[in-house]
């Protein structure tokens, strides 16, 4: 089938973009295969999490790592590592994935919506400082599209305030921030391998800190109540199975040593779309990083159009021209079963912000430098057309 762009012109891509996850490379084959044949399927027989778990910890600049399913479940214990449950405040961005309110409420926590700064779409100190109340025992903060949150700031309040903060770094893997790595800067953080992640085996999660007693705590309601190398119908407390399985450790191991590599390829993207954009032909900017960034990892491009653009028709026309990009997260607030269980007073002024973004999602980031002259030659096509205006004399 032969696409059209909008008035049935050619378009600028033929709609191929680089497949994610991408195709499992020889070390990943062999050691998928070396698990199966093992027979050591389980984390508690086999090797390879915590194998993983001690490398990417070390890689993220912590002490402890805790492979575990995904990194929705990873947020809940963390919080539960902690101690933060029924009758506690939990402070959480406006702007991110849904499993930021979900994990606080499983926690038996109230999830507090916290206003994003409109620049940066990130929590700051100061949009702690207004969400806080006297039953504010943590503070999450989210990494949101590789870019590091200003965690300087944020860790001086929350040691004012004896604050947990917790880093969700579900899109923030190899991320720095003063060129410590994202995850273990504050309290405790969290990763997620989910399929669209930078580095993923389909699901999985993982927990890191530096605190020796989170660590243990979190390892224990992950592993049914038990205690490392306790007996193995001894509990200790509450907790439940929430282990991966060696199968995704063995996908995962040897992806540590092409992250680097990958971000690098998304980097090259992102600065070529920038140029492309700063040579004036394309009304539209990308989302800048806070003060403090030494690597955004490119999980997402966040492109910010120029508040008279409709953005929805925008949308329709860049798939047509083999472009496609989503919109994007609603203020979490405005998701009604999330407002029923936080506490939340979403501002029309922050939803004008969110209302005018656009996301580049990891795939097409992938295709590098090329791939971004090729958006670029879109978006420019896009943006210029008079359509793009909704609110045009
Ligand atoms: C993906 C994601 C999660 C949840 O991770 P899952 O592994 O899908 O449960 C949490 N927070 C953010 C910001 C995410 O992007």
């Amino acid at each position: 089938m032969t696409r059209l762009a909008i008035d049935g012109a050619t378009p600028v891509h033929d709609g191929s973009w680089p497949a994610w996850p991408p195709a499992p490379d020889e070390a990943q084959r062999a050691l998928v295969h070396q698990a199966m044949e093992s027979g050591a399927w389980s984390s508690s027989a086999g090797p390879l999490c915590d194998l993983f778990a001690g490398r990417f910890a070390a890689a993220h600049g912590a002490s402890h790592g805790i492979t575990m399913t995904n990194g929705t479940l990873a947020l809940f214990v963390a919080l539960r590592a902690a101690g933060v449950g029924p009758g506690d405040d939990v402070i959480v961005p406006a702007y991110t994935f849904v499993a930021c309110a979900t994990s606080v409420v499983l926690a038996g926590a109230t999830p507090v919506i916290a206003d994003v700064d409109p620049e940066h779409l990130h929590l700051n100190a100061a949009a702690i400082e207004r969400s806080l109340t006297d039953r504010s025992r943590a503070v999450m903060v989210v990494h949101l599209a590789g870019s590091p949150a200003p965690m300087q700031e944020i860790n001086d309040l929350a040691a004012r305030r004896g604050l947990l903060v917790l880093e969700d770094s579900a899109q923030a893997h190899g991320a720095t921030y003063r060129d410590a790595p994202v995850g273990a800067i504050g309290d405790i953080g969290t990763f997620s391998f989910q399929s669209s992640k930078a580095m993923t085996a389909g699901e999985g999660g993982l927990i890191v800190t530096n605190d020796d007693e989170l660590a243990r705590h979190a390892w224990s309601l992950c592993n049914v109540g038990r205690r490392r190398g306790g007996a193995w119908y001894g509990h200790d407390e509450i907790g439940w199975n929430l282990r991966m399985t060696e199968f995704q450790a063995a996908l995962l191991l040897p992806w540590l040593d092409r992250l680097p590599g990958e971000i690098r390829v998304r980097e090259d993207f992102a600065q070529a779309l920038t140029a492309a954009i700063a040579g004036g032909a394309i009304p539209a900017s990308i989302v800048a990083d806070p003060e403090g960034t030494t690597r955004n990892s490119r999980h997402l491009l966040i492109l910010r159009l120029t508040p008279d653009t409709d953005r929805e028709w925008v949308a329709r026309a860049l798939e047509a021209e083999g472009v496609p990009v989503d919109l994007g997260y609603p203020h979490l607030g405005r998701i009604p079963v999330v407002a029923e269980h936080a506490r939340t007073s979403p501002t029309p002024d922050l939803d004008l912000v969110l209302e005018r973004l656009l996301w580049i999602r990891q795939p097409m980031l992938m295709s590098g430098r090329s791939g971004a002259a090729t958006v670029a030659e879109a978006l420019a096509r896009v943006l210029r057309d008079p359509r793009a205006r909704s609110q045009a004399a």
